[in-house]
C-alpha cells in the first residue's frame, strides 16, 4: 500500500473506514489505494510523488486544465466579498451576471438559466419543470417521461428512474411510475470503430413512435436523452437519430431535453453538443464543466416557451415551487464566471474540433491490439471496449486501468469500457503519452 501522507492519521489501512466513498468498490480500493494530493494543467501529483496524466478531466469536468490561477482568485474573493446571500425572493449580482454570460452559448431560445449544484439536480429540475409546464397549460395529462437504456442522469429518484444503467436502479424500490425507455444506440456489430457518428441507427430513433403510440401522446410530458451517452459508455447518436428525435417529439408536444452534463462546454466542439450537431431541445442540463469542477454547480437551460408560460400568472405569485438554499451560489457563480473568461479567452470550446482529428488517429492506432472489440470517439471524448473475461466481466478492463494509472495515466474504467475525455488544454505530446501507455497496458494486461 502506498504510503497515506493523511494529516493526524497513522498512513495504515484503518485511516481509510471513516470515508464511505461513491461508486467505489470501498474494500477493493482500501486494500489499494490510489490518492491524488494536487494537480496542475493536464496532470495530477500522486501521493507518492508520481505526475499522472489526467486524460478524463477529474471527471469529465475540468475542462479548462486543473489550477486555474484565475478561478481560485475569483473564489477567494467572492468569499470575503459576498460569501452566501439566499437565493428566494433575494439576489445578488453574481448569480444574474453568469446567467446573462452563459446564454450568449446555448443554442436556440434557451434564454433562461435555473441554478442547481450539480448535474443530478439539473435532471430532477428539468423533469420537474417539464411536468409543470403541461400542468400550467391546463394538460395536466402528460406525466410520463421517456428516457433511454443506458443513459444517466444522476443519482436521484427521477434521474434514476429515466436512466437506464440497471446497476443504478435495481436496489432502490419501484422509483418513479410512468416511465418508458428508447433503446441505446450502441451497435458494435454495425460500428465498430467509427471515427465520429456512426453510420448505422437511426431508426432506432422510431422506436419513439411506438413508445408513443403505446402511452398516447396525450400522456406524454418529455423525452430526456445525453445527446452523446457518456457514463453508459461513451455511446455516439447515429447520425440523423438526435434530428429524428426532435421531429417526433416536436410532432406530438413532447418536450426535448438534453442532459448536456458532459458533453456541455465544449467536449464534442461549441460550448453545447446540440449546437454542434445542429439540434436545438426545449430544455439542457448542465454541471460539471459550468465551473471547471472547481466548486459544485449545476444549471438547467430553457427555452423562451417554456419560460413565458410560467411568466403569466398574477405578478406577486412564485411560477416554481423548485429550488436550493445553494441556488446560484455567490462562490459558484463567481468560479463559473471567470471559467467562461477562461473559455472564451483560450477559444476552448473550438479546442475539440481542431484536436479531433489527431485524437482520433492516435487512439484508432490501438485496434489491433488484444481484446479490443470496439473504439469510438467524437471531439474530444473516446473509448475503448474490450471483450470481457470468460466469468468475470469488468476484470481486463480494471487490469488495464490499473496498469495504465502505475505507468502515469488516468482513464475512466467502467467494467471492460475504459473512457478519455481529457482536459481541452491537451497537446499533441499528451495524446502520444495516453496512447503509447495504453498500448503497453493493454499489450501485458489484456
Ligand atoms: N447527467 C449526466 C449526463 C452525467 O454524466 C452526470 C454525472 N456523470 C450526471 C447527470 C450527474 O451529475 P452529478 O454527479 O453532478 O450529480
Amino acid at each position: 500500500m502506498s504510503n497515506l501522507s493523511l494529516p493526524g492519521m497513522s498512513g495504515s489501512r484503518a485511516d481509510l473506514e471513516a470515508l464511505w466513498m461513491p461508486f467505489t468498490a470501498n474494500r477493493q480500493f482500501k486494500s489499494d489505494p490510489r490518492m491524488l494530493v494536487s494537480a496542475e494543467g493536464m496532470y495530477y501529483t500522486s501521493d507518492d510523488g508520481r505526475q499522472v496524466l489526467d486524460s478524463c478531466a477529474g471527471l469529465w469536468c475540468v475542462n479548462a486544465g486543473h489550477g486555474r490561477r484565475q478561478i481560485t482568485e475569483a473564489v477567494s474573493q467572492q468569499i470575503v466579498e459576498l460569501d452566501y446571500a439566499p437565493p428566494f425572493q433575494m439576489g445578488h449580482p453574481k448569480a444574474f451576471e453568469f446567467a446573462n454570460r452563459l446564454i450568449k452559448h446555448t443554442p436556440g431560445d434557451l434564454n433562461h438559466v435555473f441554478f442547481t449544484n450539480s448535474g443530478s439536480e439539473s435532471a430532477e429540475t428539468a423533469l420537474k419543470i417539464a411536468l409543470a409546464y403541461h400542468r400550467l397549460r391546463g394538460d395536466s395529462g402528460r406525466q410520463k417521461m421517456i428516457g433511454r437504456e443506458r443513459g444517466y442522469h444522476g443519482v436521484n429518484f427521477g434521474g434514476i428512474s429515466v436512466g437506464g444503467i440497471a446497476n443504478n436502479r435495481k436496489s432502490f424500490g419501484s422509483l418513479v411510475s410512468g416511465v418508458d425507455h428508447l433503446p441505446h444506440t450502441l451497435n458494435i456489430n454495425l460500428n465498430a470503430f467509427t471515427k465520429g457518428l456512426p453510420e448505422h441507427g437511426v431508426e432506432l430513433a422510431d422506436a419513439l413512435e411506438s413508445i408513443i403510440t403505446l402511452h398516447d401522446a396525450s400522456n406524454i410530458a418529455a423525452v430526456i436523452v445525453e445527446p452523446m451517452a457518456g457514463s453508459g459508455g461513451v455511446i455516439m447518436p447515429p447520425q440523423g437519430y438526435l434530428k429524428r428525435l426532435r421531429e417526433i417529439t416536436e410532432k406530438h408536444g413532447i418536450l426535448l431535453i438534453f442532459d448536456e452534463v458532459i458533453t456541455g462546454f465544449g467536449r464534442i466542439g461549441e460550448a453545447f453538443a446540440s449546437t454542434h450537431w445542429g439540434v436545438t431541445p426545449d430544455m439542457i442540463t448542465a454541471a460539471k464543466g459550468l465551473t471547471n469542477g472547481a466548486v459544485p454547480m449545476g444549471a438547467v437551460f430553457i427555452s423562451e416557451k417554456i419560460h413565458q408560460t410560467f411568466m403569466q400568472g398574477p405578478e406577486n405569485a412564485i411560477e416554481l415551487f423548485h429550488g436550493y438554499t445553494y441556488s446560484g451560489h455567490p462562490v459558484a457563480a463567481a468560479a463559473g464566471l471567470a471559467t467562461l473568461d477562461i473559455y472564451e479567452q483560450e477559444n476552448l470550446f473550438q479546442k475539440a474540433i481542431q484536436m479531433e482529428d489527431l485524437f482520433a488517429e492516435a487512439l484508432h492506432t490501438l485496434k489491433d491490439l488484444p481484446g479490443v472489440i470496439d473504439i469510438r470517439n467524437s471531439g474530444l471524448v473516446a473509448a475503448i471496449e474490450f471483450a470481457p473475461d470468460d466469468n468475470a466481466p469488468g476484470a481486463r478492463g480494471y487490469r488495464i486501468f490499473r496498469e495504465a494509472y502505475d505507468k502515469g495515466v488516468l482513464v475512466r474504467g467502467t467494467g471492460d469500457i475504459l473512457a478519455m475525455s481529457p482536459p481541452l488544454i491537451i497537446e499533441p505530446k499528451h495524446v502520444d503519452q495516453l496512447v503509447s501507455t495504453l498500448e503497453h497496458a493493454i499489450k501485458t494486461k489484456s
